[in-house]
């Protein structure tokens, strides 16, 4: 076991630097334990966290390695310059003092802890107002894309490199990060906004809404979106759920759908069916609910796609998943939300209270890369109560519409695949987990480009061992692993 001393008589800085260090050695798979007393430390592997001004040659002797901590206070400043530095080519963020050295003579030489706590409890999405007219954080207001660096995962860096410095040292060797030893992880998902058949009842169902709805424009403007919806947009039959679960079963591994519960509540915007909406699959005409759960069934994972409003309203929330649950009969352990949507103060809470399991919604629909700047999971952090959630994020990192929409970059598959295969290798590197979500109806009739991306990550996730897995599969193994770690 590491034990890790914490220096500190603050209780909130003690609880910082806990959640810090302890989501770091669960990723590299070290059991470990904390104490506030130095007496408590023998003759094991040994951590310290100390004040910066306390670090002395008589503690850095005591201990295997010494992690020296600032004030947190220049990081919570309304506009805070942060830079990036690259020391042994990993990008270093800093404020006042240029970082030195990554390690010397057991002496990390840079901010570890506040760099981490900064990223993880995404303070930079308390601090900024800004949004996009979703009401979502911008990418192009984090500190990351401002570096240039949202591509790379900087955490998983700085995991890496002590945990190569660890392993020259202590003989235990780490529980492996990944199911049979592979050497990282693909997260396979969807989001399904559409089904190929239209269901007339949504816009009738709107039509009757818009019948009942206030005020004399918006009346009229709901009518014309109804009739709209009614009789100028197509089905499209071209695509098959089938087409993707036939895709993973042929390179052996199942992915995660996230399927909205409408409610009666719904809007335009949401995912356009109902859990009873008709669905073909395999010649015949099926509900969806009972297609969601024949895939459970044979080993796929069903979670909730969250409705647009959902991310702030709890009870709509519940409602939602209480019905994917009581249609679908699927055991529903996570989350995504409809076009990201998020809010930091308020969404993870939610997930919290409503006991899933795990949300995967921290990705950017604007640009490609990794929002907190780490590809493991990881508990998120309340920054106002100061305690960590009961609650995994599975950060997604890749999304077909943020490479190829007008939303998005609006590349193409030869770039994209270019970009894509730049941040797998990141992950590859060092050890992590890449989160992907491909839209079903998104397939090759629709949007060839995303389906040629597909088919690229499946192949070159083969190709280099990883373990390909559904969001449910990660989460369960990384409980498991932070229980039997975390002392
Ligand atoms: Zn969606």
């Amino acid at each position: 076991m590491i034990k890790v001393y914490i220096k500190s008589n603050d209780e909130t800085i003690f609880h910082r630097i806990k959640y810090v260090i302890s989501q770091m050695l669960t990723a590299i798979g070290y059991e470990h334990a904390f104490f506030n007393n130095i007496s408590e430390i023998n003759d094991c592997f040994s951590i310290a966290c100390t004040p910066k001004n306390s670090v002395s040659y008589d503690l850095s002797k005591k201990f295997d390695l010494l992690i020296p901590y600032d004030s947190y206070e220049p990081w919570t400043a309304s506009c805070p310059d942060i830079k990036s530095e690259k020391i042994g080519g990993i990008p270093i963020l800093y404020i006042d003092e240029m970082p030195r050295f990554l390690i010397n003579d057991r002496l990390i030489g840079f901010d570890l802890i506040n760099i981490v706590f900064y990223l993880l409890s995404r303070q930079e999405e308390y601090s900024y107002e800004h949004k996009n007219f979703k009401d979502v954080f911008l990418p192009t207001y984090s500190t990351l894309y401002e570096n240039g660096i949202l591509q790379i995962p900087i955490i998983n860096y700085y995991i890496k490199f002590i945990e190569n410095y660890i392993a020259n040292l202590y003989p235990v060797k780490p529980k492996p990060k990944w199911k049979n030893n592979s050497p990282y992880a693909v997260v396979l998902s969807h989001d399904l906004d559409s089904l190929p058949l239209r269901d007339i009842t949504i816009p009738l169902h709107q039509l009757l809404n818009a019948f009942g709805s206030r005020g004399f424009i918006n009346k009229v403007s709901l009518i014309k979106n109804s009739l709209v919806d009614m009789f100028l947009i197509p089905s499209d039959s071209n695509w098959q759920l089938s087409c993707w679960l036939d895709k993973e079963r042929e390179y052996n591994c199942s992915s995660t759908f996230f399927i909205a519960g409408n409610t009666k509540r719904r809007l335009r915007s949401d995912p356009y069916y109902w859990l009873s909406s008709k669905i073909i699959h395999n010649g015949q005409k099926i509900r969806l609910s009972d297609l969601a759960k024949s895939f459970e069934d044979i080993g796929w994972e069903i979670g909730l796609h969250g409705s647009y409003n959902s991310y702030k309203d709890e009870n709509l929330l519940r409602k939602e998943r209480d019905l994917l649950v009581k249609q679908t009969g699927c055991n529903i352990k996570g989350i995504r939300h409809h076009n990201l949507r998020f809010d930091v103060k308020e969404t993870w809470k939610i997930h919290e209270n409503l006991g899933f399991t795990y949300d995967t919604t921290l990705g950017y629909n604007e640009v490609n890369g990794f929002r907190a700047g780490i590809a493991f999971p990881f508990n998120p952090y309340d920054f106002h109560t100061e305690r960590e959630y009961n609650l995994l994020e599975l950060p997604m990192s890749i999304m077909d519409g943020s490479f190829f929409c007008n939303y998005g970059e609006n590349i193409d598959a030869q770039k994209a695949i270019l970009r894509c295969k730049k941040m797998i290798n990141a992950v590859e590197e060092t050890g992590g987990m890449l989160v992907v979500n491909f839209h079903p109806n998104f397939y090759q009739t629709t949007l060839p480009d995303s389906w040629k991306l597909y088919k690229y990550i499946l192949d070159y996730a083969r190709k280099s061992g990883a373990w390909v897995a559904n969001c449910g599969e990660i989460a369960d193994w990384w409980s498991e692993r932070r229980k039997l770690l975390s002392i």
